[in-house]
């Protein structure tokens, strides 16, 4: 039985008295004991969450990593290392608008993901096709090429200690969301994918949806067999909003 996650990224929302208000509505929820919830704030306020966060069982994760995990000369990064010191647990890697508006590459991605489980981070990998894609018929292909990719470069065994997003890029943001038959297709695609290479790794990695989840649609798609809960964006900025969300994975 794969325990439920769920996600909230904040993207590049808030300022320290907005972050601290919702903090504060965070620290408020009564959230189900059966689930994981974690939050991922932009990295200027990652030390903020987690001291307001203290004894709430929320872990903070960060929207993205250097693709070396040393320390070094690489201005304007930051090493999946120092955000296992800061005490992040998790991190984005391979976030559709990282893909597309900002160029990000399978090469570069396989290395972030690299150097967040080296550094003992938990990479949480998005994948997801674009409309045209899905329009083309081509939904399932280019979500496996994503998966495969890293299963190539890093093997079966990198996704023990790492999570998956199925995330159509038509759905982030736009008030779209895939029905819930839609997402569970790919996520089975997904886990078939996987377990053609490891069965008992394809079993437990925990495969998430995310698009325009909200409270209204939560419990259909967390209902479904394959979806281990959701990556949240929007609705994740509103602590009762996002509470929802998480009672309706606990259900
Ligand atoms: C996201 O950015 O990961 C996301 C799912 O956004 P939203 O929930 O706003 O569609």
């Amino acid at each position: 039985m794969r325990r439920p996650l769920v996600a909230g990224n904040w993207k590049m929302h808030g300022t320290r008295a907005s972050v601290a208000e919702l903090i504060e509505g965070l620290r408020c929820l009564a959230l189900p004991g059966n689930i994981d919830v974690a939050v991922f704030p932009p990295c200027l306020f990652i030390p903020q969450v987690i001291d307001g966060l203290a004894g709430k069982s929320i872990t903070v994760g960060a929207q993205n990593c250097a693709m070396q995990s040393q320390l070094g000369a690489l201005t304007g990064e930051i090493a999946a290392s120092q955000l296992a010191d800061a005490g992040c647990s998790l991190v984005l890697v391979g976030h559709s608008e990282r893909r597309l508006m900002l160029g990000e590459h399978d090469d570069l991605l396989c290395r972030k993901f690299a150097a967040a489980q080296v550094s003992g981070l938990v990479p949480l990998l998005c994948v997801g096709e674009t409309l045209a894609q899905r329009d083309a018929g081509q939904a399932l292909s280019v979500i496996k090429q994503q998966v495969g990719i890293v299963v190539e470069r890093l093997g079966i065994d990198a996704f023990a200690r790492a999570v998956l997003a199925y995330e159509p890029v038509w759905a982030i943001g736009s008030g779209l969301t895939a029905s819930a038959q839609q997402a569970q297709d790919v996520h089975a695609a997904i886990r078939a994918q996987l377990a053609a290479e490891n069965a008992a790794v394809a079993g437990t990695v925990r495969i998430l949806y995310g698009g325009s989840v909200k409270a209204a649609n939560a419990a259909e798609l967390f209902g479904m067999p394959d979806i281990d809960g959701g990556l949240i964006g929007g609705a994740s900025l509103n602590a009762d909003e996002f509470g929802a969300i998480c009672r309706a994975a606990g259900s």
